[in-house]
């Protein structure tokens, strides 16, 4: 049995049976059979299907961002922006797709020459819980309008929500069948990207899944994306907006209770406004109200599941044994629930979890830099390469140094946050591949050459 708890009381929601294979590809069957008529379907006819899945997101808010809380333990306030979120990716794709997708004609010596792109058919969604309905919705609102089929496979703590979000696109009036979620473990995942059912694998999550399910997906020559972790420097020069860098900072650690990939992590600070930045920070992040995230004035709710919450926990003592000096937070509250209090680490150094791992949690790390070029060497000393941000009243020089990071984006004067009509994705261990935009629609279609001779 797969077990849904909430975080904030630690109380069993829910218990749903696992699949197994024979169940898992008894689905895969029926949705390669839809998928293959969804096809045939015209994309401008496919992008309206997105727009009613916009409506149903919109017309069900309250109930979808309750089950987000209760199952994952984000603030209620934010559970609600993740479905607004999720409703304009839909009406974004419905819009913009029959465009992206035309046949582009490219002149050639031939008497027409053009590129086609094609639906790829079933594609596999491995997905995490942190944003349960925006990571389901960033992958699919794009991929069904494509004109591929869907298989959710979501992780175990937010079952609830992987049941409710197949049951928006049948309220939407998708075929029957075309994206259909599986409450299955690891073991059915490696046949299921071995079946010729699924064409093309995307994950979004840890290193140590992206890593199985892209092995697997080589084994048997399928495309896939991965979305993997990140460690996004946050570079505080010294002509920085002290107050904007503070409050943006604070911002993109505490968001999701600072369970998020792109969250800000390491904060790479020039020394001559060290001691005015981290003040600042500390101020803002000591106003931030945790508490019931069903609450809609609670900033910070607990973290997603115990484990979760005792492995950050471990990171920073760990640092602050290690030498770093431990500013404010850092330990666990004496109430029901996985929380943990905004933490902020000073004088984090090479060899510290706090610096070379991605923490997942409200802690900060604020490291120390000479000046600029040492700062853009320590935001590169890093195994991710997700997000990055510069805080810099010299825009041209922040754009300089923005193209020498090595990193899928680079924000200027504010925090990282991933955008419909951007691309999202990373490098190195952070993955590969772009969602969102011309770019991540494209992803999972067969870009086709087409000749007239
Ligand atoms: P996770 O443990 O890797 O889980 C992600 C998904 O992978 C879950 O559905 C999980 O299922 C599944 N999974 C785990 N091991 C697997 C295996 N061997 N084979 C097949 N599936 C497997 O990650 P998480 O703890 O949920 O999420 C946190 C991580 O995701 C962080 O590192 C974060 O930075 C990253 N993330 C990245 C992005 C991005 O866009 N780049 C966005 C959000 C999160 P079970 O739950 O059943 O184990």
């Amino acid at each position: 049995m797969v077990k849904s708890v909430n975080p904030a009381t630690e109380g069993l929601i829910r218990e749903y049976p696992s699949m197994d294979f024979g169940q898992v590809g008894e689905i895969l069957n029926k949705t390669t059979s839809t998928a293959q008529e969804w096809a045939q379907v015209s994309c401008n006819k496919r992008a309206q299907f997105a727009h009613q899945a916009a409506e149903v997101l919109e017309s069900r808010l309250d109930e979808f961002a309750l089950l987000i809380t209760r199952e994952m333990g984000k603030p209620v306030s934010q559970s609600r922006a993740e479905i607004e979120k999720c409703a304009w990716v839909c009406r974004y794709f419905a819009e913009n797709a029959p465009t992206f997708l035309q046949d582009e004609s490219v002149p050639s010596d031939a008497a027409l020459s053009y590129v086609a792109y094609q639906p790829l058919g079933v594609v596999l969604a491995v997905m995490p819980w942190n944003f349960p309905f925006w990571q389901v919705f960033r992958f699919a609102a794009p991929g069904l309008t494509a004109g591929n089929g869907a298989i959710l496979k979501h992780a175990s703590n937010v079952s609830g929500c992987a049941l409710a979000i197949e049951d928006v696109f049948r309220e939407a009036g998708y075929p029957e069948n075309l994206f259909r979620t599986i409450i299955t473990g690891p073991e059915e995942i490696q046949q299921a990207i071995q079946s010729d059912d699924i064409q093309a694998v995307t994950l979004t999550g840890s290193e140590a899944a992206g890593s199985a399910v892209a092995a697997a997906a080589g084994k048997a020559i399928k495309k896939s994306v991965l979305e993997l972790g990140g460690s996004d420097p946050y570079i505080i020069l010294e002509d920085a907006d002290l107050d904007l860098a503070a409050e943006k900072c604070a911002q993109s650690r505490l968001l999701n209770s600072g369970q998020s990939c792109i969250a800000a992590k390491r904060f790479i600070v020039l020394d001559s406004v060290r001691e005015a930045f981290t003040e600042k920070l500390i101020s803002r992040m000591t106003t931030r109200l945790m508490g019931d995230p069903e609450e809609p004035d609670t900033d910070l709710g607990p973290l997603a599941r115990a484990d979760l919450r005792d492995d950050l926990h471990k990171q920073v003592t760990s640092s602050v044994a290690a030498g770093a000096r431990l500013l404010m937070g850092g330990q666990i509250p004496d109430r029901p629930g996985y929380f943990y209090p905004p933490t902020v680490l000073d004088e984090v150094k090479p060899g510290m979890p706090a610096y070379e791992e991605e923490t997942f949690g409200p802690v900060a790390a604020i490291i120390a830099a000479s000046d600029a070029e040492e700062a853009l060497n320590i935001a590169n000393d890093s195994e991710f390469g997700l997000g990055a941000a510069i805080f810099s009243k010299d825009t041209k020089k922040a754009r300089s140094i923005a193209s020498r990071i090595k990193a899928g984006s680079c924000f200027i004067n504010d925090f990282v946050k991933s955008d419909p009509r951007l691309p999202f994705g990373g490098i190195r261990k952070s993955g590969y591949g772009r969602e969102l935009a011309k770019l991540g629609i494209r992803e999972f279609t067969n870009i086709q050459t087409v000749v007239v001779g």
